[in-house]
């Protein structure tokens, strides 16, 4: 007999960290929806064995202005629990959450120190990219730990646990590599992007940052963004840039053209990839991140 869809789910998912000791009857598990593929790893990952986690939006999917779908409503509608970002990430929720009736959801942003986005029409608004803060990470494992928690309080041993173990690994992963870019000279830790959607890794990286579009949601790519960054690499002698995966490359890759500097590669930040790809997992997107900034600045450095 063919598994039923959700243990092949669970399966696809299962987190590396997971407690078996509770492991409940797979109809009487908590159903977990999360708004982006990015809070459904992390969830899961606290969930462990205890509760199923889905995404609304699909790894790859633009995550700010997406338009759900009659599917991903009857879904959402059949679960117990839907997490989502808040700060204004999600054009989308409030009318999603409208059309479900009386699921109850929870932000995961809660008690996270906002940075305001610097420019464009989301100007003094916070930024929404929080869970790129590393400190912030840790605030987001703890919200959906209390979540989690708080609709599944059988659980609640299991999750505390499972938070614990995530939250060191998460350190662990990413402590080195904020170390590597602290050797970097502070005139040389700049961070060029597409969307400005590291001011939190920037913060914690000690970088200053220099991005083509405030967000996604506003207008992206035009004469004067891609102008104003190509003067900035200019004046404080920029060596790479960068853009996201989830959005078109071409107008950072002309702004290397046009002032010398490398084009750096692809960052992660709103979407994961499938699970074949390079990022499949919150801590791979985070590594390959961290990891390709470090490599584009040394590479400075060698040259
Ligand atoms: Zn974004």
């Amino acid at each position: 007999m063919p598994l039923p869809r959700a243990a092949l789910l669970a399966l696809t998912l299962a987190p590396t960290l997971a407690l078996s000791a509770a492991s409940p009857a797979l109809a009487d598990r908590l159903k977990v929806v999360t708004t982006f593929t990015v809070l459904a790893d992390m969830a899961q990952n606290v969930a462990g064995d205890a509760a199923d986690v889905v995404s609304i939006t699909k790894p790859g999917a633009e995550i700010h202005g997406y338009e759900p779908t009659p599917r991903d409503i009857v879904r959402a509608a059949k679960s117990d629990l839907i997490l989502y970002n808040g700060l204004g990430l999600e054009l989308w929720f409030d009318q999603f959450i409208a059309n479900l009736g009386i699921i109850p959801s929870e932000t995961l942003s809660t008690g996270i120190d906002p940075i305001p986005v610097a420019l464009g029409a989301y100007e003094g608004k916070p930024n929404p990219h929080a869970w790129m803060g590393l400190s912030n990470a840790q605030v987001y494992v703890d919200n959906i730990a209390a979540a989690l928690s708080a609709h599944d309080p059988d659980n609640a041993a299991t999750y505390a646990a499972n938070a614990t173990a995530y939250k060191q690994q998460l350190t662990d992963t990413i402590e080195p590599l904020r170390a590597r870019v602290a050797k970097i000279p502070a005139a040389q830790r700049w961070l060029v992007t597409c969307e400005g959607a590291f001011s939190y890794l920037a913060r914690d990286f000690a970088m200053q940052e220099l991005y083509l579009w405030p967000m996604n949601a506003d207008q992206v790519g035009t004469p004067q963004q891609v102008r104003a960054v190509i003067d900035g690499v200019r004046a404080h002698d920029i060596p790479v840039v960068f853009c996201e995966s989830t959005v078109n490359t071409s107008p950072a890759e002309q702004v290397a053209r046009e002032t010398g500097a490398r084009f750096g590669g692809v960052l992660y930040v709103d979407s994961l990839s499938g699970p074949e790809g390079p990022v499949p997992s919150y801590l791979d997107l985070l590594r390959a991140t961290a990891q390709t900034i470090a490599d584009g600045l040394d590479a400075k450095a060698t040259n």
